[in-house]
């Protein structure tokens, strides 16, 4: 199996359908990473700032970017802006070089003229799209070349916050649940509480 046959099964597992959203991201990912001359994040060697946003079609994409660049929610080295594009910048977080990489206006549109997305916008959920629709969709993107469909632009060096993880823990004085102390408050009474059990709300 080639990487990106692995990284597709990995998408798609992850993702928990086939559309060809995921797979566009996918190879995004790895153009951008291309670029800039990096591997797969396996902590914050990388980070993502995202252009897309929710209740648009193609959110899949960010899904295919986090597979391929291991860049994830979890780690919180990806930030979504919410511009609802399909962009993205990777930054690589040892040397500041970074790239922003989008899909091309023309290819865009035609992909959301596609039958998969004519059933989309009927109200077929994605899994319930037929694989006659979605197969061949998917595997014109998997062989598609990247300048086909991404704009890549000029790497950049941009300035890296660095921060140390935060291992310090106590349990919150009211439900007992462990919190992370940076975000454990004070209530008037002197109890040291979380969030969720104080009266501020961050
Ligand atoms: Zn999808
Ligand atoms: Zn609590």
């Amino acid at each position: 199996m080639t990487n990106f046959e692995s990284l597709f099964e990995t998408g798609l597992k992850f993702h928990g359908h086939k559309c060809p959203a995921m797979p566009m991201g996918l190879k995004a990912g790895l153009a951008a990473m291309k670029a800039l001359g990096v591997e797969r994040a396996q902590d914050k060697e990388l980070s993502v700032i995202s252009e897309t946003g929710k209740g648009h079609a193609a959110g899949c994409f960010l899904d295919g970017i986090m597979t391929a660049t291991g860049c994830t929610y979890g780690k919180s080295n990806i930030e979504k802006l919410y511009y609802n594009k399909l962009a993205f910048t990777l930054i690589d977080n040892t040397t500041g070089r970074s790239v922003r990489v989008s899909v091309k206006p023309d290819f865009l549109e035609g992909a959301l003229n596609s039958p998969f997305v004519q059933q989309r916008k009927a109200g077929v959920p994605p899994q319930d799209i037929k694989p006659e629709v979605t197969d061949p969709l998917v595997n014109k993107i998997k062989g598609l070349d990247d300048a086909m469909f991404l704009d890549v632009g000029e790497v950049k060096t941009v300035e890296i916050k660095k921060g140390k993880g935060l291992f310090e823990t106590r349990r919150c004085h009211s439900c007992g649940e462990v919190t992370f102390v940076n975000k454990l408050r004070v209530q008037p009474d002197g109890k040291i509480v979380c969030i969720g059990c104080s009266s501020y709300k961050e």
